[in-house]
């Protein structure tokens, strides 16, 4: 009987001590450690623009609601956020004559003339395999910081995906036409049924998003 009340006392004092660790996390949430650090999320396509889709999913909204979780984590650690976009839109004019082409060129534009440390751009895949999952982190050519960048946002990755793919360049727009470091991110497959049905969850969103802001922190502790 003795036995029972220690190892219950033992419990309670673990769980105590549990309870206060978590409350110690919960608060460095609230830290600056990107204080000074100006990034911007481009939310891929939008407006007319879906992107990739499979059955109700649309990739446009979802790069938005994944960028908006970005945006708030990385806020939380006292960076600076610019958007390229924060609803469903694009960012043609109305006398475009090619959308798709303005819509990226200012996508450009805004991550060249704002003075930002970093850009992310996210976005969702398909293929015509409906097994091919995971997650796809690309770099602008050439771009050691950016290479960097995205080996730390692959590590933190692994535990969110059960296939982060190997770092590639690519040559990507977004990329090739940018100054300041930055990633264009594959989150996921639409086409993939189960990760389609993952990507459409919010606890799976937050989990993408909270690699990439670790993986970001990451990254600057390293430059330092
Ligand atoms: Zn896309």
């Amino acid at each position: 009987m003795k036995q029972k009340w220690k190892y219950g006392c033992i419990a309670l004092v673990m769980i105590a001590a549990m309870l206060i660790m978590t409350e110690a996390g919960g608060k460095k949430i609230q830290d600056d450690t990107l204080s000074g650090i100006m990034i911007v999320i481009d939310s891929g396509h939008g407006g007319k623009d879906n992107g990739a889709m499979a059955n109700e999913a649309n990739e446009d909204e979802i790069n938005l609601l994944i960028a908006k979780k970005v945006r708030k984590a990385l806020r939380e650690k006292g960076a600076g956020v610019v958007m390229t976009r924060t609803g469903d839109y694009d960012l043609a004019s109305e006398s475009a004559t090619s959308r798709k082409k303005e819509d990226m060129r200012k996508r450009v534009e805004m991550i060249n003339q704002n003075r930002i440390d970093l850009f992310i751009s996210i976005h969702l895949n398909a293929y015509p395999s409906a097994d091919v999952h995971g997650v796809q982190i690309f770099y602008q050519k050439g771009n050691t910081d950016g290479e960097l960048l995205a080996s730390y946002i692959a590590e933190e990755m692994v535990s969110v995906s059960d296939h982060v793919m190997h770092n590639k360049a690519g040559d990507y727009y977004i990329l090739n036409e940018t100054g300041p470091t930055g990633l264009l991110i594959e989150c996921g497959f639409l086409s993939n049924p189960q990760e389609q049905k993952l990507l459409q969850e919010e606890d799976y969103q937050l989990e993408l998003a909270q690699a990439i802001v670790s993986g970001i922190e990451a990254y600057f502790v390293a430059l330092q």
